[in-house]
């Protein structure tokens, strides 16, 4: 008998909930981020042709070094803020989390610390659990901005091996100014800064990537994905830019042949159908800016985006209202500070549909607290 307990996780892991947002089947869903607009017939069937073509060699195993993709992804890089990005300094997995993940696994551990700033990504300090890292969180301003000169102090403090800061920021939309980025990287010494780009191509104008960075600090590490502008969020493929340091450590902890080949030839498909798969992004910069004026007209109080999302609120009773909101058949998310909740952009018409149960729902509040 070794007194372990049943089923025997590790303490940690004991009385922890799968990660996920409530999926409800509605007919408006605003929760999760994902682009509203799907790859065209044509994308779709120049995908399921790549994808004929790798299944007449699936029983081999894939190219576990991805090298066509890696090529693809760093020419992208390189058209939105890279400069001479090559296969080197690239690397792909099964969507962000698990590059981020892997970075966990290559460079936290026992011993070791990761820093990040809240609120942010939740999945975050499940990284740091499951890589067996210490978590520690510094906080951000009221308006979800950082306080550099805190946050400078609190990276030279704790010494983490690995500091994880999303630009945009998730669940905010904030996102960082470069010279923070160089800040950080310059505090975290050999420390690596990852800078998750999930939402990088819906910055608006005149707001730099963090790419612009790189050739600057060998330990910056900025992460992207197809899953959110690039409308492939059901592929799973995510993927960083850094020094090809950081990318071989990367090939000593991923999984044999981690990416599949049917993974490989829709990602590289979809890379050739790019500007079509990002034309609508200019499109829900504008929804997003929009849906920022409008909550504001309604006198709610709404975090500056960056993103294709908009955190709002604030609401004595968060849940009832995101419950009526279902209740009339609008799906968004519970989640950030108490009193927030945030919507992601979709389509005119779900807009439009959303602004109608908001103002339905907070004019039944009204009511109800009148009553
Ligand atoms: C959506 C999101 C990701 C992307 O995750 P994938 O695994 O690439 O789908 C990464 N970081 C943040 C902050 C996100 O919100």
């Amino acid at each position: 008998m070794t007194g372990l307990p049943w089923p025997p996780l590790r303490d940690p892991l004991v009385g922890d909930e799968p990660y996920g947002a409530p999926q409800i089947d509605v007919p408006v869903q605003l929760n999760t981020n994902e682009n509203p607009y799907g790859p065209s017939p044509e994308a779709a069937a120049d995908i399921a042709e790549a994808v004929r073509e790798a299944a007449l060699t699936l029983n081999r195993y894939p190219d576990r070094e991805a090298s066509a993709l890696r090529d693809a992804l760093a020419g992208y890089l390189n058209r939105d803020g890279g400069a001479g990005l090559t296969r080197a300094q690239v690397w792909a997995a099964n969507g962000s989390n698990e590059v981020m993940m892997q970075l966990l696994q290559a460079f936290g551990g026992p011993g070791r610390r990761a820093v990040s700033f809240a609120p942010t990504y939740s999945m975050y300090p499940e990284y740091a659990r499951n890589s067996i890292t210490a978590w520690v969180a510094g906080h951000r301003e009221s308006d979800f901005s950082l306080d550099l000169v805190a946050a400078e102090k609190l990276v030279r403090e704790v010494a983490p091996a690995v500091v994880l800061l999303p630009s945009p920021n998730n669940p905010t939309g904030t996102a960082l100014p470069v010279e923070a980025v160089s800040l950080l990287c310059e505090a975290a010494g050999n420390g690596v800064v990852v800078i998750d780009e999930a939402y990088g191509e819906f910055r608006r104008a005149g707001v730099p990537s963090a790419l612009e960075a790189l050739p600057r600090h060998r330990n910056l590490v900025v992460t992207r994905t197809m899953s959110k502008a690039f409308a492939l969020a059901g592929a799973r493929l995510g993927y960083l830019a850094a020094a090809p340091e950081i990318v071989d450590a990367l090939r000593v902890v991923r999984l044999p042949y981690h990416l599949s080949a049917v993974t490989q030839a829709t990602a590289l498909a979809a890379l050739r159908h790019a500007p079509e798969l990002l034309g609508r992004v200019d499109d829900l910069r504008v929804e997003r800016d929009r849906t920022v004026s409008w909550l504001r007209e309604q006198g709610l109080e709404v975090a500056e985006s960056d993103a294709n999302f908009v955190l709002f609120g604030r609401f004595a009773d968060r849940h009832r209202i995101w419950q009526r909101l279902v209740d009339r058949g609008v799906l968004i998310r519970e989640t950030g500070p108490e009193g927030w909740l945030r919507v992601s952009i979709g389509t005119p018409e779900e807009m439009n549909a959303f602004k109608q149960a908001l103002t339905e729902v907070r004019a039944a509040e009204e009511e109800g607290g009148a009553a």
